[in-house]
């Protein structure tokens, strides 16, 4: 089980530490909130523009590794 141990670049949750700001595209961004206006994204601040901006977390670079697959049926 490796559900706590993320790497370097990943945040809480998996998220992205410094994702792309989309107002000027710069990666000096930081996260503010983990959890902001909704529970589905995450709240970022962006250094370059000083402009706040949120980040779907399920959009963000997921892998489907790590959630758990879904087993539709209870087939084993
Ligand atoms: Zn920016």
């Amino acid at each position: 089980m490796r559900s706590d141990r993320t790497g370097d670049t990943d945040g809480p949750g998996g998220l992205p530490l410094q994702p792309e700001c989309p107002f000027c595209g710069g990666r000096r961004t930081e996260l503010v909130n983990p959890f902001g206006s909704q529970l589905s994204v995450a709240t970022y601040w962006c250094l370059a523009c000083r402009s706040p901006f949120e980040m779907m977390k399920w959009t963000a670079t997921a892998p489907d590794a790590a959630r758990p697959p879904v087993g539709e049926g209870g087939a084993p």
